[in-house]
């Protein structure tokens, strides 16, 4: 007889959180259920059966039974992201995806778009020379989805292509010429250009000005932006 409480789900594993002895909670955002918290039994035993699999930064396919709780029976690997594990400054971009992904994904409403846009992601911050570019686009495209996004093509007063040194307001997210207001975040040619699309040369202040943007919808500090700074210092 088959189980309805058994889901199959497309997951991104994001984070593990130890309780009890040998068991965990592992956190993930999922194209069918949005963000996901469930239980894995024993998996912090040294041969527990998922503990290969179930690792932070892994796409899964996550089978689940939803009882009383939420329990993990099972879990294959989809994509492992490797190399991404193996590198610090591209692991640190990643947990500040994390970071994110699990502040403003709903639990128990399905995210395909979400999860397609933070594997895409990963993908690139795993395979681009320089993880800050796939970092800023994410950081972007993200806001975007979630309806807060950034002009930085268009001046928001007199509706004229941006160039120069423009300003960003940070409270309503809008873009400036400085002749046009000259107030909030000053942005160069360089972080315009990164704000805008794929830029050759990502910007520190571009990351700067993104990072604000979060925090204020956040309305808190990111745990992951000290770490962030200082793995993109030597890009100053
Ligand atoms: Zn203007």
């Amino acid at each position: 007889m088959r189980d309805d409480r058994q889901q199959t789900l497309t997951a991104l594993v994001l984070a593990l959180r130890p309780q009890g002895e040998a068991d965990c909670r592992v956190e993930s955002v999922t194209a069918e259920l949005g963000r996901v918290g469930a239980w894995a039994k024993g998996l912090r035993r040294p041969k527990a059966k998922l503990g290969g699999v179930l690792q932070p930064f892994t796409l899964v396919a996550l089978t689940v039974h939803n009882g009383k709780s939420r329990v993990i029976i099972g879990a294959e690997m989809v994509s492992g992201f490797r190399t991404l594990k193996e590198d610090y400054n591209r692991l640190t971009a990643a947990a500040l995806l994390a970071e994110l992904l699990l502040a403003v994904v709903p639990a128990d409403e399905p995210a395909p778009a979400v999860l397609a846009l933070s594997v895409r992601a990963l993908t690139a911050m795993e395979q681009a020379e320089e993880p800050l570019g796939p970092l800023l686009v994410v950081l972007r495209d993200l806001m975007q989805l979630l309806g807060w996004g950034v002009n930085a093509e268009i001046c928001a007063v007199c509706a004229q292509p941006l160039t120069g040194t423009c300003f960003l307001q940070l409270q309503s997210g809008v873009i400036t010429h400085g002749h046009c207001r000259r107030s909030g975040m000053a942005l160069d040619e360089a972080a315009l250009a990164s704000l805008a699309g794929p830029a050759a040369q990502p910007s520190l202040v571009a990351l700067e000005a993104l990072a604000q943007l979060w925090q204020t919808h956040l309305e808190r500090p990111l745990k992951s932006l000290r770490a962030v700074r200082s793995a993109f210092h030597h890009l100053a």
